[in-house]
């Protein structure tokens, strides 16, 4: 390949799509990564691509719903182009309403989410009845069904980049020297080394254990129950997710709090009793001082871009994370909001 424009290092979610997206527009790229793509939080099973609640709007929950919206069309020509399936599909999401307070606050949120959401996507309380088969019990007889979330399967989005990066002539190797200019998308080992680059915590990372499950749900919405994930995947196996651990010894292992995990979904949702538990995985989501996504230009290092804090959304501000780091190196063009900037985490 000829000299590069580009030079991403880290290959999970953030750096494939940001690579992804400058392909695309004609630059040449270089992907860097140790350790293979995926190797790291983007590896794993659960792939929940869910908005934030529709209420107390803010230019972070703005950059997420714009980032969803773009979901569809950005997965589907990474798979036209590659050939490889990222399990894409909005599929939507119910949520049991447990009690008469939560019943109050989703139908407030109705209303908010017609104003916020416009036309692309509903939040709406249904009975569980009018729903199907696949409806969780609900204490209420209620839940919320919300239009916009989608779902995709996190190691498979990651080969279908890698898949489409193949037909643009770009591979990913282990090792190189920098050539142009360098977006840093390491996630947690990117975060350590912010945090003593700059002398203070910048961010850390958050453990989370998750399990698959051989279990075909169909195309049916996924759950959000007792604050767990349940997605159904497209290949006839589903995810439940997942453990939260500030404090961990060991990156990659799972333990008890997976099987209670198990335990409280199959409690949750009665008909996932007996269903074959087939991988469980364990990463570290990569958490920025401000929890929300950190891009931008790296200070006082000129040519240099962040892009990290995926946290517990990545793969869902996968799309516009790119874009708007391509429009920034490409076009000189910054259009990353207030919330989601480097320098709010400095
Ligand atoms: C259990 C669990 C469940 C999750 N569920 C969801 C979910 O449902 N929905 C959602 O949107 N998100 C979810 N996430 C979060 C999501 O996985 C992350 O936000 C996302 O993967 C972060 O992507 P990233 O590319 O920033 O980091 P990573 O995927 O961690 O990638 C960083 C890469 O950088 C590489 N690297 C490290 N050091 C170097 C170096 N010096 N040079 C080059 N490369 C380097 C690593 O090998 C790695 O491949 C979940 C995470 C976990 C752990």
């Amino acid at each position: 390949m000829a000299m590069a424009d580009i030079t991403i290092r880290g290959a999970g979610a953030f750096g494939l799509s940001i690579a992804w997206a400058c392909a695309r527009r004609g630059a040449r790229v270089q992907v860097i990564d140790p350790h293979g793509a995926g190797a790291g939080s983007s590896g794993g099973l659960v792939g929940a691509l869910a908005p934030h609640v529709p209420e107390n709007w803010n230019a972070k929950k703005q950059f997420q719903l714009e980032s969803l919206l773009m979901a569809e069309a950005f997965w589907a020509e990474v798979e036209t182009t590659g050939g490889v399936s990222p399990g894409y599909g909005r599929t939507g999401r119910l949520q049991p309403l447990k009690d008469a307070r939560a019943v109050a606050l989703a139908r407030q949120r109705e209303g908010s989410a017609r104003t916020l959401w416009q036309h692309h996507a509903q939040w709406r309380v249904c009975k569980t009845k009018d729903i199907g088969p696949w409806c969780p019990p609900s204490a209420t007889g209620l839940v919320v069904h919300d239009t916009l979330s989608g779902r995709m399967h996190p190691r498979q989005a990651c080969a279908a980049l890698v898949a489409a990066l193949a037909v643009r002539g770009i591979s990913l190797v282990p090792e190189a020297r920098d050539a142009g200019q360098v977006v840093h998308a390491k996630g947690y080992a990117g975060l350590l080394e912010l945090n003593e680059a700059f002398a203070r915590t910048v961010g850390g990372g958050v453990k989370g254990q998750a399990a698959l499950l051989r279990f075909d749900a169909g195309a049916v919405p996924q759950l959000y129950a007792d604050g767990l994930h349940i997605i159904p995947h497209a290949d006839g196996t589903l995810a439940i997710g997942s453990t939260s651990e500030r404090e961990f010894d060991d990156p990659s292992s799972t333990d008890a709090q997976l099987d209670d995990v198990v335990r409280r979904a199959q409690e949750a949702v009665p008909v996932l009793h007996g269903a074959e538990v087939i991988e469980r995985w364990a990463g570290i989501r990569p958490r920025a001082k401000s929890r929300a996504p950190m891009l931008g230009p790296w200070p006082d290092r000129p040519g240099h871009y962040i892009a990290n804090g995926g946290f517990k959304i990545g793969f869902g501000m996968a799309p516009k994370v790119a874009e708007v780091l391509a429009d920034l190196i490409l076009e000189g063009i910054d259009q990353i909001p207030q919330g989601v900037r480097v320098t709010d985490n400095l």
